[in-house]
């Protein structure tokens, strides 16, 4: 069986102008790599779909998506918050965005791919339950989580972020669904400064020190992440795969690499292995050098592939 592989050209047409770091370049970049290293060939590839209004209050409020439309603009752009812009098509690709979780889990629960990657922008795990921000408009890995459980089969699951920013969002939708482990390795303090105190069983806070490298992360992930994954046996797990805590990204001061991420993704895939019948979801979050972006992804793809 193979790792599916849901994104859409579309997300390419929400853009925050020329000087913002999250860029339609990102995945342009991601598909470029996997083009000339062929991998792109072996993955089952997918168009993203549309998330539904009733999906988006699986993880958001009632008024959340209404909100944002009436934000629209018709030309140039809105300023949701400080760093959080609309342009005209920004709803449309945050809605094929959040549909590529949907169809990625629908995917695996189905048996027709053993996980997935959604190469999908804008991101999602800064959204919280009732606001944009952090460039997210919905919570993509969230709404996909939640759907899961909807399913037969899936009770309790696991949502993993290697962002280099802590998932605000995501930790505020789950906060008290303790049948959602959520487990977060993030550069601290830095932005976004929600939540990071937050003491909960199943909310699993792993911060590090600015200049923080491997063997800190490694130590986390070993020392917190598996522990807990281990006692929550997830039926299935989701990745906010963020390669923005990658040395070379501009945007924050955390020392990993790609060989990393290769780490972290096989010990999920292990633990989806003993755990969650190899269902995993994995979904792009933040990373804002295009090429570290790319060859992270290739290494967190090589893994799901199983190569
Ligand atoms: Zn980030």
């Amino acid at each position: 069986m193979t790792t599916a592989f849901i994104s859409h050209e579309d997300c390419g047409l929400h853009n925050m102008g020329p000087e913002h770091p999250e860029a339609p370049v990102r995945l342009l970049a991601i598909r470029k790599v996997l083009e000339k290293t062929g991998l792109i060939e072996e993955l089952d590839q997918h168009q993203s779909v549309h998330v539904t209004a009733e999906q988006v209050k699986l993880a958001h409020a009632e008024l959340h998506q209404k909100r944002l439309e009436m934000k629209l603009p018709e030309q140039g752009i809105f300023w949701a918050d400080e760093d959080t812009a609309l342009c005209p098509d920004s709803l449309h690709a945050a809605s094929l965005a959040a549909g590529s979780g949907i169809l990625a889990v629908n995917r695996v629960l189905e048996g027709k791919a053993r996980n997935a990657f959604c190469s999908v922008r804008p991101p999602g795990h800064h959204a919280e339950h009732n606001i944009p921000m952090g460039f997210c408009f919905y919570n993509n890995i969230a709404i996909a989580a939640i759907h899961a459980l909807q399913q037969p089969g899936i009770e309790r699951v696991a949502i993993v972020d290697f962002d280099v920013h802590h998932g605000n969002g995501t930790v505020d939708i789950f906060k008290d669904r303790p049948e959602v482990l959520v487990c977060s390795s993030f550069q601290h303090p830095f932005y976004p400064e929600r939540y990071s105190e937050i003491t909960r069983d199943h909310i699993i806070n792993c911060p590090m020190e600015a200049h923080s490298g491997s063997l800190v992360f490694r130590n986390l992930v070993e020392g917190k992440w598996l522990p807990a994954i281990q006692a929550h046996k997830p039926d299935m797990i989701f990745i906010s795969a963020g390669f923005d805590a990658h040395h070379e990204d501009p945007m924050a001061d955390i020392k990993l690499d790609e060989e990393d991420y290769r780490w972290v993704t096989s010990l999920l895939a292990d633990s989806a292995r003993t755990y969650s019948q190899n269902r995993i979801v994995s979904m792009l979050e933040g990373g804002y050098n295009p090429v570290s972006l790319a060859f992270s992804v290739q290494a967190h793809l090589e893994v799901l592939a199983g190569y």
